[in-house]
């Protein structure tokens, strides 16, 4: 009987992988040191084993696949500081060394995988993402380099030049993090084994905007991008959406299109989605409420629950999540079946701690960080219920809310924590045993990420502009160090170009 040919020998690859992100908001007062990523993220060399946190996902994904296949993973920093203002200096540089140093350490490596924000800012360094992959580059000239960015990033010439191949989330809410892992994985194992040759395109869409990619046209576009992926030659569509509260001079919106081999065909693509998407301006334009018109909402008889995000205090974009404008909105209108959050307070959390469930006091809410935060609140609050070291779901993984507590002041029920983060899903508010759906209103702190988990169980979602760090008028921001024309500071930023 004859033998079965022997499989073909794949040669182990050896792949270097870390993971470093955070989103600056440069107008945000709240600084960001070593403690805002040790509260977070910071693990060295092994957090895809031993963390659940969702941006040490992709690092899980690379392991798992890597292995799988017998490949060698040597693992470097894994970080993550919620969104704030700049990175401190001597922090940035502290970490990069350390990467570099796991890098030296590492020798001769064929393939490193990066999953990076792609808008951290660093007090000295507008760049963090490209000054990484270019240090990498730097010390091996022969690996692939392959990065994965939120689409609320910075593309930086250094950063493409650096990369062999960068991908973003194609999906606000981010739903799909490990799937753009995956992707990244495919095109780097095929690249190393000449399979592919990757070359990349990056346009300058010259736009800041939000853009929710539930909802149409946006929808369409996203599905389109997903559609065009392995067709004529083209490997990766990414729509980098850009963050839009940073004065740096790549802020924001680029598309990027990874082609096989052909420059051309990148290039091409890139621009005529870059097309589609400044022809769809207006149309993907937010519609917000105003905040006496979001009161309004939380008077009004319509049945079922209304879902209001307070889209300008959103911790997620760099804000202190304790902006009391509505808050303070809705007690003076007497609001009632109202259920907010979270509030970060660690000092509110820590007095309802020390009273204890059942209790009556005093308290003094939010309204501490700064002039976006307003006036603090002042209200005669009931203790209804405590949560030690609370977590709440985001993706697919969790994001730590510290000691939590729901207060009751008349109508309207208070969640508080202690380490500042948005409202990405209803389990945040069920680890104090509220349910939303008994609540007539459920006011978020967050821009777009709690639809995800809200959107399933709210009779209808409506988007709030009252006030914080995260104003989405675009056509006020000021950019001094954009460098260029973007819209809609100005109609047309192409004229003359
Ligand atoms: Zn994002």
């Amino acid at each position: 009987m004859a033998h079965p040919p022997p499989a073909p020998r794949i040669l182990p690859v050896k792949l270097f992988i870390a993971a470093i992100g955070t989103e600056t908001n440069t107008f945000s007062p709240i600084p960001t040191g070593w403690s805002a990523y040790r509260e977070d993220l910071f693990v060295r060399r092994d957090a895809s084993q031993s963390s659940p946190h969702w941006f040490a996902g992709p690092l899980r994904v690379w392991r798992k696949a890597a292995e799988a296949a017998g490949h060698e993973v040597i693992e470097s920093v894994a970080a993550f500081a919620q969104p704030a203002g700049p990175t401190r200096r001597t922090v940035w540089a502290e970490m990069l060394a350390m990467v570099l140093a796991d890098l030296d350490a590492a020798g001769p490596v064929d393939v490193v995988l990066l999953n990076l924000h792609g808008a951290m800012v660093a007090e000295d360094e507008d760049d963090c993402e490209g000054a990484l992959a270019a240090a990498i580059r730097a010390r091996r000239p022969a690996a692939i380099i392959a990065v994965e960015l939120d689409l609320h990033c910075h593309i930086s010439d250094r950063l493409m030049a650096a990369a062999d191949i960068v991908v973003t989330y194609k999906e606000y809410p981010h739903t799909d993090v490990d799937a753009r892992a995956e992707d990244i994985w495919r095109l780097a194992m095929a690249t190393h084994a000449g399979e592919i040759r990757p070359v990349m395109a990056s346009i300058d869409c010259r736009m800041l905007a939000v853009w929710r990619t539930p909802r149409q046209p946006v929808r369409g576009l996203v599905d389109a991008m997903s559609a065009r992926e392995g067709q004529g030659g083209v490997l990766s569509v990414s729509f980098a959406h850009g963050f839009p509260w940073a004065d740096v001079p790549d802020v924001g919106a680029r598309m990027i299109v990874i082609a096989d081999g052909d420059a051309a065909v990148a290039d091409r693509v890139a621009r005529d989605f870059q097309r589609q998407i400044w022809d769809l301006r207006y149309q993907t334009r937010d519609t917000l409420l105003t905040l006496d018109e979001a009161v309004a909402a939380a008077l009004s008889p319509e049945l079922g629950v209304t879902v209001l995000a307070d889209v300008c205090d959103n911790a997620g974009a760099g804000t202190s999540s304790d902006a009391t404008f509505l808050l303070e909105a809705l007690v003076a209108a007497g609001a009632r079946d109202v259920l907010t959050g979270f509030f970060w307070d660690p000092v509110s959390v820590k007095l309802c701690f020390e009273a204890g469930i059942g209790s009556s006091m005093p308290l003094r809410i939010g309204g501490k960080v700064g002039p976006f935060s307003g006036r603090p609140v002042d209200l005669d609050v009931t203790v209804l219920a405590l949560a030690e070291n609370a977590q709440i779901t985001y993706g697919n993984g969790k994001q730590a809310l510290g000691d939590a507590a729901l207060v009751a002041a008349g109508g309207i029920h208070i969640a508080l924590n202690a380490l500042r983060t948005q409202t990405f899903h209803p389990d945040g508010f069920a680890a104090l045993g509220a349910d939303i759906g008994d609540y007539r209103s459920v006011f978020v702190k967050s821009a777009q990420h709690f639809s995800a988990g809200f959107a399933p169980v709210a009779n209808r979602i409506r988007y709030v502009s009252a006030g914080g760090a995260a104003d989405p008028d675009f056509e006020k921001i000021r950019l001094p160090r954009a460098g260029r024309p973007l819209w809609p500071l100005v109609e047309d930023p192409f004229a003359g170009n």
